[in-house]
């Protein structure tokens, strides 16, 4: 399919696209395929590259928040992705919004321009088998090439749907409304768990029962598996429904009272850092408003600060911590890379990073040399820790977060003052990385 030396894309969305620019700019050759328009996906309008499918915003560029962490070290690492949205940004606050019709055209012909990026506007069925090969197909990723990635990895290792838990900052939540305990003594006490009396309990279900839901998409139409059941789902079902699923009391002691409550929503740490903690079963398809409104109803939560919300839908994503390094090769092929939303990390930015560390490794391996790991406490590296180290079991693709990030030697104890250490930090590890890579990416 393509000469040596010429590294293979698969899918020029924010992961491939960008892979592509890191590619061509260090001098190699690109053979780039996307199947648009000839095929297309059930949430793409156009042919051009990189389409933002959904939201036009890459979420906040400020400093202080991870995602605009993530964002300095990339345009620092000088990412396609952040140079044009920089160049067709809207005002949107602190978030960085696009127009996303520029912003799309704008990549399209930087990509076309570029002399040693050949495009193919085709579909790829099988992984090729021989050669640099960056698989960057989303998560709307074409049957066939799905069929093959799932030979590749395994069936049990390709998930074709997610279901997510909301997440809150722990330090939102009121810990004299809660209790840590773990149901029937088991383990340590890793839970903090909400009680809710009777009519806290019975005003929760009716808020969820009246609560709107988002518009499905074609694509989710396919019905719920009943082990991820959504709760405003559960909620229909019947009013004890969810007491007798995530909600269920049994094996819980409030010590407060020295009575099992009525009803639990347990909170399970969600990150090493215990910064972040998740809403344990609670995948919903509630709108996002609805959900911040209808969840700070549960006792401790009356101030939560939301990390993630819920959803559900489809999401074709790899288990990347069973078949990735941390360098986004596949442990048993290391000229074959994963990069994107399919590798399982979440959200357009951190595609678009995948994107730039599997295209900065696919032109090493070009050159004869080793693939290399981001330093895992900057933010490009804590996704690559993630994607290749996190649990296997129960593997969820993440977006960016402090909690990533490993802790400090010397522990900050104010929130605000950790965050501009922890950034400091990534940002000097990167400048030292960035000096030892190439050439080209001599720190500025
Ligand atoms: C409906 C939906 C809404 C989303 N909304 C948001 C949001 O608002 N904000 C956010 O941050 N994230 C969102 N995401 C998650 C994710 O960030 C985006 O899907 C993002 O576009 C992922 O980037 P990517 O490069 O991995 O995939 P994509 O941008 O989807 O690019 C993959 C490309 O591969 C092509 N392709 C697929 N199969 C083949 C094949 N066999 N051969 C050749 N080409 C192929 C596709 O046509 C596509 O152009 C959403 C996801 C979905 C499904």
């Amino acid at each position: 399919m393509s000469s040596s030396g010429t590294v293979q894309i698969i899918g020029a969305g924010l992961a491939g696209s960008e892979a592509a620019w890191q590619i061509a700019r260090r001098g190699h050759r690109v053979d780039l395929f996307e199947m648009r328009p000839v095929r297309t996906t059930a949430a793409h309008r156009t042919a051009d590259f990189a389409e933002l499918v959904c939201s036009n915003t890459f979420k906040s560029d400020s400093l202080d928040t991870a995602t605009g962490l993530l964002k300095e070290e990339m345009r620092r690492c000088d990412s396609l992705i952040l140079r044009v949205a920089d160049a067709t940004r809207i005002p949107a606050g602190t978030a960085l919004a696009v127009d996303r019709e520029r912003f799309a055209t704008e990549v399209t012909r930087a990509l076309e321009s570029q002399p040693l990026i050949q495009i193919h506007r085709q579909e790829v069925e099988v992984i090729p088998k021989q050669g640099i090969v960056i698989v960057a197909t989303g998560p709307l990723v074409s049957e066939s090439l799905s069929s093959d990635i799932a030979r590749f990895t395994g069936r049990g290792y390709l998930y074709f749907f997610d279901a997510v838990s909301p997440i809150v900052e722990a330090d939102s939540i009121d810990l004299s409304k809660v209790f840590r305990a773990s149901r029937y003594g088991k383990g340590d006490e890793d839970y903090l768990n909400c009680p809710m009396d009777e009519p806290t309990y019975e005003r929760f279900v009716d808020a969820i029962l009246a609560g709107s839901t988002a518009p499905r998409h074609e694509f989710d139409t396919t019905g719920f598996f009943e082990g991820c059941l959504p709760i405003e789902e559960m909620a229909r079902r019947g009013r004890d429904t969810l007491r007798f699923g995530p909600l269920k009391p049994v094996g819980l002691v409030d010590p407060r009272t020295g009575k099992r409550p009525h009803a639990v929503v347990q909170l399970r740490q969600d990150n090493a850092a215990a910064e972040h903690f998740n809403i344990v079963g609670f995948q919903n398809s509630l709108r996002w408003g609805e959900q911040e409104r209808i969840f700070r109803m549960i006792p401790g939560l009356e101030q939560a600060s939301f990390v993630r919300l819920g959803m559900i839908h489809r999401n074709s994503y790899i288990n990347a911590p069973a078949i990735l390094m941390s360098t986004f090769q596949a442990r048993k092929r290391s000229d074959l890379f994963f990069a994107g939303q399919v590798s399982g990390v979440e959200g357009y930015l951190e595609s678009a990073a995948s994107g730039l560390m599997a295209g900065i490794n696919a032109t090493r391996l070009a050159e004869g040399q080793p693939a290399v790991s981001f330093p895992p406490t900057t933010a490009l590296g804590c996704l690559g820790r993630y994607i290749s180290a996190a649990d296997v079991k129960d593997y969820q693709p993440t977006n960016m977060a402090f909690g990533l990030l490993p802790p400090l030697a010397i522990p900050v104890r104010d929130k605000r003052a950790r965050r501009e250490v922890l950034v400091r930090r990534a940002l000097d590890d990167l400048g030292t990385f960035r000096g030892t890579l190439d050439p080209i990416a001599a720190p500025r």
